[in-house]
């Protein structure tokens, strides 16, 4: 395909050999042409032999592959791609009639970076994360309603925050396709819950810990259960299937606490087991009593969003799993996470065993967690790594 040149430095394409979906500015040689945002390049050797194809954009990454193969990115293209993801949920057995939800695309590690698409029963909610994913909107909608037919209503498009500031592109958070005012029940793991992506966090609810909600189910039974940072409930939903003895759910969000308590509502109306709590963490944490609860869960919102901040995250993850460790009952677990895609496993697990011995408990791992099949990681592309999680028995 015609498409304008970028050509790289020489001896600069052994990462694309080896298929990292990026290329640096600091790999490129000058431009001939003058690209535009959000446009599609063809990039070269220093020896003019066609190495990818993707998406330009200003900046220390300056190409996005969409493909190592020298094709054109037309309709086609997005509906291949969008099939074969979704042919992938489908094999591994998350698309039935108990799990309408799941993530379709995950960014590199479907192959597409820049693009976030979760799907909630008939509702996919499309996250654009570069200049060249928001211009190309539009055709990856139409791919979508071709692969997923009519199981499809609604398609809701979610850029506002995610774009880059300085392209300026203006941006709004709409319907693309359907649209409707009341949130349908998606499920999850059989159980019910009100996706909602016009005004909840990121794309309305975290799919993302799925499996790991489903290992506390199985811990769960004759339990008193702590949900920390509890956003839409799903730990706690959870937990009260697996027969929790009491479920609190904490969020310092009262519209969180609100939505948590919708969630428990429809999966077990009335049920008295459960309260839910709009208060901050550590304050709540402080004021419990030590052994109230035989269960704790801790899944706290990023605290290290760029590079700069892994020293002080890596405080605030000690000092949170320490409290933990102090007031858990003797014979408890705490399910720990971390979703800072720069913080390693390895760095949070040292967090964590430095708050193990700060509290002075005898602490085992049980479990290692990540983040399940519906968010791949491309082996390529390690960045695309950043759910972990611990369980832990406190004796
Ligand atoms: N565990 C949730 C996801 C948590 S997202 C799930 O399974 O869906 C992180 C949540 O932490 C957000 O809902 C946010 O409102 C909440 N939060 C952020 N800072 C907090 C604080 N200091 N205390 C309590 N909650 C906090």
């Amino acid at each position: 395909m015609n498409y304008k040149k970028i050509k790289l430095k020489p001896k600069k394409e052994e990462s694309l050999r080896r298929f990292h979906p990026w290329v640096f500015s600091g790999a490129v040689q000058p431009k001939t042409d003058s690209i535009e945002e959000g446009e599609v390049v063809n990039v070269y050797t220093a020896n003019d032999e066609f190495i990818a194809v993707g998406h330009f954009q200003i900046g220390s990454i300056e190409v996005r592959v969409l493909s190592f193969e020298e094709e054109a990115i037309d309709q086609s293209f997005w509906e291949k791609r969008l099939s074969a993801a979704f042919e992938l949920r489908k094999s591994i057995g998350l698309v039935t009639s108990a799990n309408n939800s799941y993530r379709l695309v995950h960014g590199e590690g479907d192959n597409l970076p820049g693009l976030i698409i979760d799907v909630y029963g008939e509702t996919a909610v499309i996250q654009s994360h570069s200049v060249g994913m928001h211009e190309d909107r539009l055709a990856v909608c139409e791919a979508l309603k071709v692969v997923l037919g009519d199981t499809l209503k609604n398609i809701y498009y979610k850029s506002e925050t995610t774009l880059p500031f300085k392209a300026n592109l203006g941006a709004e958070n709409e319907y693309l396709y359907g649209g409707m005012d009341v949130n349908e029940i998606a499920l999850e793991n059989g159980l019910k819950f009100y996706p909602d992506w016009v005004k909840g966090q990121k794309t309305g609810f975290f799919v993302d810990q799925r499996d790991n909600r489903a290992l506390l189910e199985r811990y769960a039974k004759d339990r008193s259960v702590l949900n920390m940072f509890c956003y839409t409930g799903g730990f706690s939903f959870y937990a009260m299937r697996g027969q929790a003895k009491l479920v609190h759910s904490v969020d310092s969000s009262s519209k969180a606490v609100m939505l948590t308590n919708k969630n428990v509502e429809i999966n077990f109306p009335d049920d008295k087991r459960h309260e839910a709590y709009a208060e901050d963490a550590f304050k709540f944490l402080g004021n419990i009593d030590k052994g109230a609860y035989d269960l704790i869960v801790l899944d706290p919102p990023a605290f290290a969003k760029h590079r700069g901040a892994i020293r002080n995250a890596l405080q605030g993850y000690k000092r949170l799993n320490a409290v933990a460790f102090d007031k858990v009952a003797s014979g408890g677990i705490v399910f720990t996470f971390s979703c800072s895609q720069v913080i390693t496993k390895e760095a949070f697990r040292l967090a964590v065993f430095s708050a193990a011995a700060m509290s002075g408990r005898k602490v085992r791992i049980l479990h290692q967690l990540s983040q399940p099949a519906d968010h791949p990681i491309n082996i390529y592309h390690p960045e695309g790594e950043y759910l972990k999680g611990l369980v832990l028995y406190v004796e």
